[in-house]
């Protein structure tokens, strides 16, 4: 198990921060009421040492970080945010005493918090505390220091009035590894996340944030983005907000497991794909982010920004273009992680025994979390190894770290490490053949682990959404008296027929000749939380172009092979011409659905040889029969 925060060391700072003296002349304060759930933020000074208060309903930081003076930027800037609640608008709080130039909250989102910056003159040294009323979080700033690399070690003096010569007492002055440690670079790029027992590197993979920029970097690895399978390669899965790195064969050098989130990516999951025979790692990303890719000296980095601005995918910056050059991680992962001392497992218990049910999670409006962030849990199977590893957004909910023998009938133990981006949740198997899903419970806070059907047949808790493509009002492409929303409603009816009758769970957007709009048709299948959308339509094509075709999103990483597994089918089902699946990037139905989504053409209605044969009664019917076997191959497909 890994490595965690040592929780007598954070009582221990606490209590040594509580029991301070708090002279601090009323005078002296400055105050400022900030009006939301944060409601007041007072500054003072007391001898050597500056306090900042905030006082807020919620006490948890998140995240915090320091940036180093940068360009226009004089000062340093300590950031931190507070989870869950809000200021009534943007405030910039001017100080200009001791070494606080200035405070500013704003407001983030999605989800809900505040940001704080603390500019300073000097490089601070800082600890973060909790009032002893649970108001407020105290932040002391400790005499700031320039030499970055020296911590601070004199034993604070017992004494309320310190000998004029003696050391000022440190606010971070006890020489254990303080638990919001001061980032030891100076040079404002790599501080990482102050995550306790954060995991940064893995082998060649390592991982440094600073400020809204996050740089991945693999020492020695040379990344391409073609999808030639026999290379080291990347892959940026945008509608999934991922990106994948992929290493043909086992690549020892890296070893099973995680890596710490920060403020732009959630974490980075590590990990060996037998059936692939490759090494993969995927690192799933908060919001929108622009990055570059770029080769320097034999290593890949990617610098990646939080941003609006769209994703150059495919269009790497050429290796001229200015990025950080890669840095060494701040600290090498120990070859064996420690096991953690304490276990502090938080809303996660043991199934009801019931042989299905493998364990519950539980949190206010879980549910609700769930269904917004599902599409970012990213889960590892190994297989014949007996483990799989959900990696859960903290979005959803935080799982604490520790370990838990349970030894019922479905799991021998489970191991948890979280970070402030994600919960990494392993369960070690009593049947390695068993697969498990989280879905969703019987009240809105509850989320279950459960085991879904094994290897074989098909997953029927999964749902399907057959679109039958135009209606009503909109024939498709017509040639003569023959409509094209004919022929995808008769294929999508049969289809569904085939699919309940072997138990898939489906539903469609049309039944009838009706007509529903593109948007109707996405919001149906976002609405049910589909695990497939699939489209059907049949085509009209140039002079002398016949066959079968299946589109994907461009940036859809499991759309691409599962568009490939239904062409191959239609293409041996109806000896139909194979045209090829086709990337898209503005087909409304693909892009906007927030699940893998396909559009399959059938046939072309403009040959009049595919238009003969979507005539006849039996080969509607393999089509029918063609793309429900495609739907049940890519529901058991584990992409
Ligand atoms: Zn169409």
């Amino acid at each position: 198990m890994k490595k965690i925060m040592s929780i007598q060391l954070v009582f221990c700072i606490i209590i040594s921060l509580l029991i301070m003296p708090l002279q601090v002349q009323a005078s002296g304060i400055l105050e400022m009421s900030t009006g939301g759930s944060v409601s007041k933020v007072t500054y003072s000074q007391n001898n050597n040492t500056e306090e900042i208060r905030i006082y807020s309903s919620s006490t948890k930081i998140s995240k915090q970080y320091l940036i180093a003076p940068e360009g226009s930027y004089k000062n340093y800037r300590l950031c931190f945010e507070i989870d869950n609640v809000d200021v009534s608008k943007t405030i910039k709080f001017d100080i200009n005493k001791g070494s606080v130039v200035q405070i500013r909250l704003a407001n983030m989102s999605d989800p809900k918090r505040t940001n704080v910056v603390v500019e300073t003159t000097t490089k601070p040294v800082y600890a973060f505390s909790v009032s002893s009323d649970g108001k407020s979080i105290i932040l002391t700033l400790g005499k700031g220091s320039t030499s970055a690399n020296t911590p601070s070690t004199p034993s604070p003096s017992p004494s309320t009035t310190p000998a004029p010569s003696s050391p000022a007492p440190s606010v971070t002055a006890t020489p254990k590894p303080s638990t919001t440690p001061v980032p030891t670079n100076t040079s404002g790029s790599g501080s990482s996340s102050n995550v306790s027992g954060a995991k940064t590197s893995n082998g060649p993979l390592s991982i440094t944030t600073s400020g809204d920029t996050c740089t991945i970097t693999l020492k020695g690895i040379t990344l391409t983005d073609t999808n030639n399978g026999n290379i080291p390669r990347f892959e940026l899965r945008e509608k999934e907000k991922m990106l994948q790195i992929t290493i043909p064969g086992k690549d020892t050098r890296f070893t099973e497991g995680y890596l710490t989130g920060n403020s732009i990516i959630y974490g980075a999951l590590i990990s060996f794909n037998n059936k692939q025979n490759s090494t993969i790692i995927r690192i799933p990303y908060n919001n929108t982010i622009t990055y570059s890719h770029s080769i320097t000296g034999g290593n890949s980095t990617f610098v990646i920004k939080a941003g609006n601005t769209s994703v150059p995918v495919n269009n790497p910056v050429p290796s001229s273009t200015p990025v950080a050059s890669p840095k060494p991680s701040p600290q090498p992962s120990p070859s064996s992680t420690p096991k953690p001392s304490t276990s502090t497992l938080n809303n996660i218990k043991p199934g009801n025994g019931d042989g299905k049910t493998a364990l519950i999670i539980t949190g206010k409006g879980i549910v609700d979390k769930f269904n917004t962030y599902k599409d970012k849990i990213i889960v590892d199977d190994t297989g014949s190894k007996g483990t799989v590893t959900f990696m859960i957004p903290t979005s959803i909910v935080n799982l604490g770290s520790g370990s838990m023998n349970i030894n019922d009938s479905l799991i021998k133990s489970i191991d948890l490490y979280s970070t402030s981006g994600s919960s990494f949740l392993t369960i070690n198997k009593k049947d390695a053949n068993k697969k498990f899903e989280i879905v969703t419970g019987s009240n809105k806070d509850e989320l279950i682990v459960a085991v879904t059907s094994g290897t074989g047949g098909s997953d029927t808790s999964k749902l399907v959404v057959l679109d039958p493509g135009h209606g009503g009002t909109d024939p498709g492409a017509v040639f003569g008296q023959y409509y094209e929303k004919v022929y995808n409603l008769d294929i999508a009816l049969r289809c569904e027929k085939i699919l309940k009758s072997k138990g898939v769970n489906v539903a469609l957007t049309r039944t009838t000749d009706k007509t529903v709009s593109l948007s109707d048709r996405v919001k149906f299948a976002n609405d049910l939380n589909a695990y497939l959308f699939v489209s059907i339509h049949n085509n009209s094509m140039p002079s002398g172009i016949k066959g079968s075709m299946v589109l994907y999103h461009y940036t859809s990483y499991r759309g691409k092979p599962f568009a490939q597994i239904m062409l191959d089918n239609l293409v041996k089902d109806l000896g139909t011409e194979k045209i090829g699946i086709q990337a898209r990037q503005n087909t409304v139905v693909l892009r906007d659905t927030r699940m893998p989504a396909i559009l399959a053409e059938v046939a072309c209605m403009s040959d009049p040889g595919d238009l003969a044969l979507l005539n006849t009664d039996s080969f509607i019917q393999k089509a029918a029969e063609s793309i429900a076997n495609s739907i049940i191959q890519i529901l058991n497909s584990g992409i």
